[in-house]
């Protein structure tokens, strides 16, 4: 007897018919005695099409973010109900649960929450009644008790907690895709399946924008040492397994994948003071707000007058926010002015195999260059660079990049 946990995003339960296929699918699979905990998505692209509804009320809706999430939350609420009505036509009981109903506490930061604490034994009573206990994804409750959501792609986390509080043998993330891609194989033409990855390279992975899983998510399955299986909702074949370490053969690869990130902005605060306490006066207030500041460039403007630029990225949800607080602080610093760029993406090459291997940034922004893309900033991690470019580049910049790294016949 086994406890699973199988997360089904968005496009997996797009339909009535595809909600139908999936509880089919896992009746088909399961074993007499398993134990099964679904973790659902809201239907397709739902959660896009509330926030495009909001959108039609205020242009900033993300200025609102308790209500936001009121809304965001009604999205998963429709597909579980859907999924256990579809078991039970089946003949197998089931029940649907909303994330207040199994004990998913969050803090109160609306629409990005963070998981605090899981009681889940709701859920292991209805397990233990016989039924598939059908979970909404993305959801929780804060200590007031209002709704909060997890970020986009939050689901995933869901699933994954989940699986750690229930101490589950296994969780699946079923998606759209056969598992995880050397780059998003809807933009790289040669993108390959990998069999295995690293929670470590997974997590930076996932940082820089392959939205295949929730970065929370894969610091969840870390925590709970809980290995990820990514795979497929419509084929039965393996997909990739998300672990603490390699398993196969090694290979030497000098970097693992490549990332892009189109949902960013650039913030640039003109001729401010170059004196200490100025960097901590602009990000100390974008924390306050819950404001994730990404790369991070200061430069000298004008040495004479002492004065400097700051430049930096945010996520473009967060940009109505971060442009309140950063104009706030520009207005006390005195700043010549705050420039805003949207149409600006971020390409990334991540892997611990770029340790201690000085060629690779070279070959990156070479790669670059032979497509005459410009870069507007750089920054790098422990296993990772990151270059931002025109987000009109993205594509042709992530399969110069992946062409480089990753020549014809290298296998993954
Ligand atoms: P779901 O709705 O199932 O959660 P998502 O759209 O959130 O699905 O995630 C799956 C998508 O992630 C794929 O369709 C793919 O375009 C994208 N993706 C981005 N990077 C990668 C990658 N490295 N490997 C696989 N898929 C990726
Ligand atoms: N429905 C939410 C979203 O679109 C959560 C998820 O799909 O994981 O972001
Ligand atoms: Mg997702």
């Amino acid at each position: 007897m086994a406890l699973i946990v199988k997360k089904f995003g968005g496009s997996s339960v797009a339909t009535t018919e595809k909600i139908m296929a999936v509880a089919k699918r896992v009746l088909d699979e399961k074993k007499p005695g398993d134990q099964v905990v679904m973790v659902v998505s809201a239907m397709g692209d739902t959660t896009d099409e509330l926030i495009e509804l909001a959108k039609g009320i205020t242009k900033e809706p993300y200025r609102y973010t308790r209500e936001m999430d009121m809304l965001l939350t009604t999205g998963e609420q429709v597909s579980i109900a859907l999924l256990a009505m579809a078991f039970k036509t089946l003949g197998q009981p089931a029940v649907s649960l909303t994330g207040p109903m199994v004990g998913m506490k969050t803090d109160s930061v609306h629409t990005k929450g963070r998981i605090i604490d899981i009681q889940p034994e709701r859920v292991q009573e209805e397990l233990d009644k016989g039924n598939i206990v059908v979970v909404a994804g993305f959801q929780g409750v804060d200590p007031a008790g209002d709704p909060v959501t997890l970020g986009r792609g939050g689901s995933d986390t869901s699933a994954v907690a989940l699986a750690g509080a229930l101490k589950a043998d296994t969780c699946e993330i079923f998606t759209d895709v056969d598992g995880i891609y050397s780059a998003d194989p809807r933009v790289a033409k040669g993108a390959r399946k990998m069999k295995e990855i690293t929670y470590f390279e997974m997590l930076e992975m996932a940082r820089l924008g392959a939205g295949v899983m929730q970065p929370r998510s894969v610091e969840m399955g870390q925590l709970f040492k809980i290995p990820i299986h990514v795979r497929s909702t419509f084929t039965t074949k393996p997909g990739t397994i998300i672990r603490e370490d390699y398993t196969m053969e090694e290979k030497d690869f000098e970097i693992r994948g490549v990332a892009h990130d189109e949902k960013v902005a650039k913030i640039a605060v003109l001729g401010i003071p170059n004196t200490p306490g100025i960097a901590h006066e602009i990000f100390s207030a974008l924390a306050k707000a819950s404001v994730d500041v990404d790369m991070i460039v200061q430069s000298i403007r004008n040495i004479e007058k002492n004065v400097t630029d700051m430049v930096f990225t945010v996520a473009i949800d967060d940009l109505s926010v971060a442009k309140d607080v950063v104009d706030k602080v520009a207005d006390k610093l005195s700043a010549i002015a705050v420039l805003i760029e949207e149409d600006v993406a971020k390409v990334s090459i991540v892997g611990a195999g770029m340790l201690g291997n000085p060629g690779i940034a070279a070959r990156m922004f070479g790669a670059l260059s032979s497509k005459e893309i410009n870069i507007d900033i750089i920054s790098t991690s422990e296993i990772s660079i990151s270059c931002l470019i025109k987000s009109s580049c993205v594509k042709e910049a992530v399969n110069a990049i992946h062409d480089e790294f990753f020549p014809n016949g290298q296998e993954q």
